[in-house]
């Protein structure tokens, strides 16, 4: 079969919601922000202390040398904090391929009659029934049956509230629940739901209903670069 022919035809029962398609360039979870540290405020005197004027004199003279240190100190636990957050996300972020060898099919957003919303919702990867499907980042596995015109779908949920999906699976590796690291084996390519030939469906979701284009996810993670 030509592979023109052999792409998925899995229609949107999910929406693809194309003006979220540049909104994939932004972080899904912004980091709280860092409140100000309320040892600020012990600095003031007591209002205990009955010591002489000149004694006085020199606390308040001291004051804001004090507070000019504890606002350097705040400043330091922040920008400590900050990179914290950044060694995480970098931790965090590994991603992979979906498929150990690589050949990408249909892009997201390609239109056409083999969709009956005339989108695509995913990107799919040329592969046999039976090839290792792995998850592209850990996660834990939300979802793990048949789904419609997708077939036998995998779902993951991941850091940031983020969910990958994979469908046309031949078979399930793993149980709803489990929670899975970035390359652990989740399913196996097959041809279930609406296709007209063997590969991995894949979709990205910034939420349930919304699927954007997983590829500059997968940039963004240094994968493919
Ligand atoms: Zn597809």
């Amino acid at each position: 079969m030509h592979p023109y022919l052999a792409r998925c035809v899995v229609t949107g029962v999910v929406g693809v919601a194309l003006a979220v398609f540049g909104a994939a360039a932004t972080p899904v979870a912004a980091a709280p922000a860092v409140s100000a540290s309320p040892s600020v405020a012990t600095v003031s005197n007591s209002p205990t202390v009955t010591a002489p004027a000149t004694v006085a004199i020199t606390r308040v003279g001291a004051q804001p040398a004090l507070r000019a240190a504890t606002a350097r100190s705040v400043t330091a636990q922040r920008a400590s904090r900050s990179k914290a957050r950044l060694r995480a996300a970098r931790t965090d972020s590994t991603w992979v391929w979906p498929v150990s060898s690589v050949s990408l099919g249909e892009p997201f957003g390609a239109s056409g009659a083999r969709w009956s919303s005339g989108q695509h919702t995913g990107q799919d990867f040329d592969g046999d029934t039976g090839d290792a499907v792995r998850a592209v980042t850990s996660g834990v596995v939300i979802f793990a049956e048949s789904f419609g015109r997708r077939g036998i779908v995998v779902q993951l949920r991941h850091k940031g509230g983020i969910e990958t999906w994979y469908c046309h699976l031949s078979k399930v590796e793993v149980a709803v629940g489990d929670t899975v690291t970035t390359g652990k084996l989740i399913g196996r390519v097959g041809t279930t739901g609406n296709t007209t030939g063997s590969h991995l469906h894949f979709e990205l979701h910034t939420s349930p209903k919304v699927a954007v284009d997983p590829m500059p996810w997968f940039k963004r993670h240094g994968v493919g670069n």
